[in-house]
């Protein structure tokens, strides 16, 4: 799809007139498709107006709001890049984003007004800092869209211009810069909304935070381009969520696995009127089959699908079509379209493998990112010189071309000579009913091998589950070489936004 992303997604709004876009979940503020097409429009014209150009970097740094959305389309309008940030970033994490990205303007918040100002600071080279809603000293959207500029006629090139400069999540490494062009992102989402069709009798949560790929494509950029209506949460908490669900009739979920266990377990999951749901898709992490099954069966819906994905690949490469027949267990979905994949040996990436065999997932296709922003070594590292991503995961497919994701090969625990995937030995542990949450790490014992390490969250009805309990559980289940060596019980697991384990975070607790 060669088009810039705002004439991709926004291209049918002004015909939707009426029909609700966005809608504040919490307050009920709503903004129909008619205005986001006029308000983005009017930004747009005043950022020219203000200086934005063409190649400029715009960083984004805003909890989900329903303004968010024309903040974004605006800037690209423009002719901007737009790099979404963490909204809880310190200003340190952020000032490094707006040096690496080389960014000259920022839309923020005014509770996030004093992290942003202080980024600016320390990272020079901003020229204005707006706010979307309201703090002296400083230009709002709603002064903005009172511009009578005209609306600024950019010469996008959607092959080459960068739309978006998302960073990723940083489990592994530091977050590196993802240049998407207007190119990729458009043409992922036409790849991805047949097998995830919406119209306007649907209405999508936004929970999972624009900032992230996930939920700037499944939550923003999709519905948007099909008419469906989004409603808006700035955080995760359950009962919030649940309540809703409830009132705005939500029809359709996308989120990441932490959700899936708390609607699967949770007590105050009974207390809602959660009928209006028609399906859950989740994507992100590992998600085990048991689990999902749990989800569904308690809500009453279909099977939980699954996609797959990642910053570098717009992002997504696989999922479950919503109107899959018997998809089975614990599959993240087929290829689409316009997409090829080549499952290759861990060691030698030359070797494919054939039906059922795990390996390298690696992807050729036209979401694949221009590069990492200033970092030719690590674009390489990643991109073959035939176009083929490796992704760092680890995975198989079945006779039928269904997908399984095993875990990251960085995260494969290596026990003497075997490989243990810490995903499963989490799923296996979810399935005990004292357990509420886990995580699992390798880790070196006094013998130097590396062994299966979990950090375990008890249920409160469960107070005195022990350690032993919790190693026999897998035991019983499992290979001995997969055996759990070590467990820690904590409050919480630590988690990325996008409802990633950080296990880096674990290691500095074992
Ligand atoms: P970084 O690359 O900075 O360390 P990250 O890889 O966590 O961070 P993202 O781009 O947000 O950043 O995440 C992509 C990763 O998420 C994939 O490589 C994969 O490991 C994981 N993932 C995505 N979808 C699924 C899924 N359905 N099942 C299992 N893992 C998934
Ligand atoms: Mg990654």
């Amino acid at each position: 799809v060669e088009q810039p992303i705002h004439e991709a997604v926004l291209g049918g709004a002004a015909e939707r007139g009426d029909t609700p876009a966005l809608v504040d979940g919490v307050d009920g503020t709503t903004l129909t498709y008619g205005q986001l097409d006029h308000f983005h429009r009017r930004l747009a014209a005043a950022f020219a107006e203000a200086g934005v150009r063409k190649g400029d970097v715009l960083a984004l740094h805003s909890p989900n709001t329903i303004a968010f959305p024309t903040a974004f389309y605006a800037a690209t309008r423009a002719g901007a890049s737009v790099t979404t940030v963490h909204p809880l970033a310190t200003a340190e994490e952020f000032a490094k984003q707006l040096r690496d990205s080389a960014a000259s303007w920022i839309v923020t918040v005014s509770p996030l007004l004093q992290a942003a100002r202080q980024a600016a600071e320390l990272a020079g080279g901003v020229r204005e800092i707006f706010v979307c809603d309201q703090a002296p000293g400083h230009r709002s959207l709603i002064e903005l869209l009172g511009s009578t500029a005209p609306e600024p006629q950019v010469d996008i090139d959607p092959v080459e211009d960068v739309a978006a400069l998302p960073y990723s999540s940083g489990t592994t490494g530091v977050p590196k810069g993802v240049m998407l062009t207007h190119r990729s992102i458009a043409t992922n989402l036409a790849q991805l909304s047949p097998c995830m069709p919406m119209g306007s009798g649907d209405r999508i949560l936004a929970v999972l935070p624009f900032f992230h790929i996930y939920g700037l494509t499944a939550l923003m950029n999709a519905p948007l381009r099909q008419g469906a209506t989004v409603v808006v949460l700035p955080r995760f908490d359950l009962d919030t969520f649940l309540a809703a669900i409830q009132k705005h009739h939500i029809t359709g979920l996308y989120v990441a696995p932490p959700i899936v266990l708390a609607l699967a377990k949770h007590p105050a999951v009974a207390q809602y009127d959660l009928s209006s749901l028609k399906y859950i898709i989740c994507s992100a992490a590992p998600l085990d089959a048991a689990l999902a099954a749990a989800c569904s069966q308690r809500l009453g819906l279909p099977p939980v699908g699954q996609a797959y994905g990642m910053t570098e690949l717009s992002p997504g490469t696989h999922v479950v079509p919503l109107d899959a027949e018997n998809p089975p267990p614990g599959t993240v979905g087929k290829l689409i379209a316009g997409t090829e994949m080549r499952i290759v040996s861990l060691d030698d990436p030359a070797k494919d493998l054939g039906v059922g065999e795990a390996g390298e997932i690696t992807i050729r296709g036209p979401q694949v990112m221009k590069g990492y922003l200033g970092r030719p070594d690590a674009t390489a590292a990643m991109i073959d010189t035939d176009g083929w991503l490796h992704t760092g995961d680890v995975g198989h497919v079945d006779a039928d071309g269904w997908l399984f994701v095993v875990d990251r090969v960085k995260e494969l625990i290596k026990y003497k000579g075997f490989q243990v995937a810490p995903a499963e030995l989490e799923a296996l542990l979810l399935t005990h009913p004292g357990i509420a949450d886990a995580a699992v790490i390798g880790v070196y014992n006094e013998d130097n091998n590396e062994v299966p390490h979990a950090f375990v969250v008890r249920q409160p009805s469960a107070p005195d589950l022990t350690e032993g309990e919790v190693m026999m559980h897998v035991a019983e289940r499992v290979a001995p070489y997969k055996r759990i060596r070590m467990v820690t019980f904590v409050h919480g697991v630590p988690r990325a936004a996008s409802g990633k384990i950080l296990r880096r975070q674990l290691r500095s607790l074992s």
